[in-house]
């Protein structure tokens, strides 16, 4: 199984553009309810991946997910870094399992809950968890790239009525309600970018 190298490289630079498009805002959110440095982070990852991309273009799909995720953990650096890489990495592991038979969306599923594990956090939290689980949600009902996407927007911005029980914005305690959470409103944007990307080249 060959990572097919135009769409992984699209796919990669979409992720780039969008997070570079938004840093500043999603330094913003992180401003609200942590250290301000989410947009950075992020952004510091996408650039680093996007340096490596013809090299893991040439890769099988579950080793270049996997080298992605390596090189998110070494770049994106604070909480988001070994759970974006986490993520990433699982996939890839998750993929390379035969049973799985490239069923993307249980493989997904599989890599949220290790970064559940790895946050020891949970849905309701206010983390990126709660956009994870139901984009993974939407993708094992075969939803539209539309609807998936609607779904991820949808769930970040519903973050902004929890009560932060993990990473920085716990210690804010009940201050951290009527806030976005940072993490979530990054995953809702991958999401948006990638949905859009397959979107518009799918197979005729
Ligand atoms: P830091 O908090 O170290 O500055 P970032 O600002 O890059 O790291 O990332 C913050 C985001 O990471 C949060 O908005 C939240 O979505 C996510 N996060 C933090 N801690 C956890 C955790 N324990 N479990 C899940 N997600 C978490
Ligand atoms: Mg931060």
């Amino acid at each position: 199984m060959q990572a097919e190298p135009v769409l992984l490289t699209g796919l990669i630079e979409a992720c780039r553009a969008t997070i570079a498009a938004n840093s500043d805002h999603l330094c913003a959110l992180d401003r609200a309810i942590g250290d301000g440095d989410h947009g950075t982070n992020m952004r510091r990852g996408c650039d680093a991946v996007s340096a490596e991309e013809t090299q893991v273009s040439s890769m099988a799909l579950p080793d270049a997910l996997e080298q992605i995720g390596v090189t998110l953990v070494m770049s994106i650096g604070g909480a988001a870094g070994p759970l974006y890489g986490t993520l990433l990495m699982e996939m890839g592991r998750e993929l390379r399992k035969p049973e799985r038979n490239l069923d993307f969306s249980a493989a997904l599923k599989q890599a949220i809950d290790a970064v559940a594990r790895r946050g020891r956090s949970r849905v309701g939290d206010k983390t990126l968890l709660d956009v994870l689980y139901p984009v993974q949600d939407a993708l094992a009902n075969h939803s539209s790239f539309a609807d998936i996407v609607h779904r991820a927007e949808f769930s970040a911005s519903n973050t902004a009525a929890m009560r932060a029980r993990r990473g920085r914005a716990s210690y804010l305690g009940e201050r951290s309600i009527g806030h976005v959470d940072p993490g979530a409103s990054s995953c809702a944007l991958l999401t948006m970018a990638i949905c859009r990307y397959l979107e518009e080249h799918r197979p005729a």
